[in-house]
Order: structure tokens, then sequence, then C-alpha cells
């Protein structure tokens, strides 16, 4: 486990990746980017990566990018923030009682991060969830999210299938509650509509009140 790390370089692809996109766009933040929110928050949100022109530009997750619409939106709409749209990282959105991060905190090429660093970066994932008090919930977008959070928290992958609003109740009184995520691609094909994504909010409310 450890704590998240402005400029790890851990993965050699990544590290160089980002070094390129950096160079040719030097006013993108270009660089492993750090949870954002209320760090007492019952409600963490993990997504996958960093999107190009998203959080790798702005720095905050799900910022700035087709996939933050929708997410950023419900956040709103179920009181969690106190903005409907996020925009930049100094935009003075302020998100409550929740927080949100990625499995993987660098951009990877094609969207796409290999196992293996899906798996390097797993222990930054575990201390964020580490400070996550009983009765909180995690709510994983797609299910590589699922699996690094599974992974994060020791638990064994096969035990716990990934399926939309699907509730799954772990050993440390947490939950891990599942969406597709709200990427472009998902919402555009209705893959995720706003009505699904919607109920998978009042699951988390639900299990919060609790
Ligand atoms: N932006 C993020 O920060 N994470 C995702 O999973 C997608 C877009």
């Amino acid at each position: 486990m450890y704590q998240f790390e402005a400029n790890c370089q851990r993965c050699p692809r990544l590290a160089n990746f980002l070094k390129e996109v950096k160079s040719e766009k030097p006013d993108y933040f270009a660089a492993p980017v750090p949870a954002f929110g209320d760090q007492k928050a019952r409600l963490l949100i993990v997504g996958l990566a960093p999107g190009m022109h998203g959080a790798n530009r702005t720095g905050r997750p799900f910022t700035g990018d087709f996939a933050g619409i929708l997410l950023y939106q419900t956040l709103y709409d179920f009181g969690f923030s106190n903005r409907a749209e996020s925009v930049s990282a100094d935009d003075g959105l302020k998100l409550r009682n929740c927080r949100i991060t990625n499995a993987v905190k660098c951009l990877p090429p094609q969207n796409k991060p290999t196992g293996e660093e899906i798996n390097i970066c797993n222990p930054f994932l575990a201390s964020e969830l580490q400070s996550m008090s009983p009765g909180s919930v995690i709510l994983a977008l797609g299910s590589i999210a699922h699996n690094a959070v599974l992974k994060a928290l020791g638990e064994k992958l096969s035990s716990y299938k990934f399926a939309h609003n699907a509730k799954h109740k772990l050993e440390n009184e947490l939950t891990l509650l599942d969406s597709y995520h709200c990427s472009r691609y998902n919402t555009q094909t209705k893959r995720l509509t706003e009505a699904m994504f919607r109920k998978v909010f009042q699951s988390a409310q639900r299990l919060l009140e609790k």
C-alpha cells in the first residue's frame, strides 16, 4: 500500500506516454491524477483511468470530457456536489460526502491500461480504500474498477461478479456497488441510460442511510 505520488514513474510505458503528451501539450496536467473530494467521504467512486482531454488535461477525475457530464450532473442531483458541471480544477466545485478516484492514476494510451499497469497502481487504490469508514460505499464504474477494488481489499475476485447495480457486501463492512461506466460509448449506445445511472445512485443513497 502506498500514498499517492505526484511524480510516480512505476509504469515505464505510462510515464513515457505522459512525458510525450506534456511536450506536445504543455498546458495539460499530464501527470498522475489524484483523488478528488471529501477526505472523510462515505461514498468513493472509482473510475478506470484519466481521459486524454478530461482528467489528463484538467487534473481532476472525470473533468472536462464527456464521461464526466452524466457523473457530475447525477452527483449534483443527489446532493453530493454543489455544482452540476465540473469544468476545471479551479471551478469551485465541492463534493460532499463523496470522493472520486481512478483504478489507474495515469493516462493510458488508447484509454487501455495493461493488466500489469492496473496491478502496479493497485496499492495506491488500496491506501485510498483504507481510509473508508465502516458502512461506506464504493461505487465501481465498470468491471476493471470493480476488480481493482476487490484486489485492493484482498478479496477473491471470483466471489463477486460484476453486474450493473449489483451490491456486494464485503467483509470489512464496506459495500461494493457496481455500475456500467458512464463513458461516451456506453451512454450513446444506451448500455447506460440516465435512468439506469440514477437507480445506482438511489442504491448508494439507501446504503449510506443504513
Ligand atoms: N475520466 C476519468 O477520470 N476516469 C475515467 O474512468 C474516465 C474518464
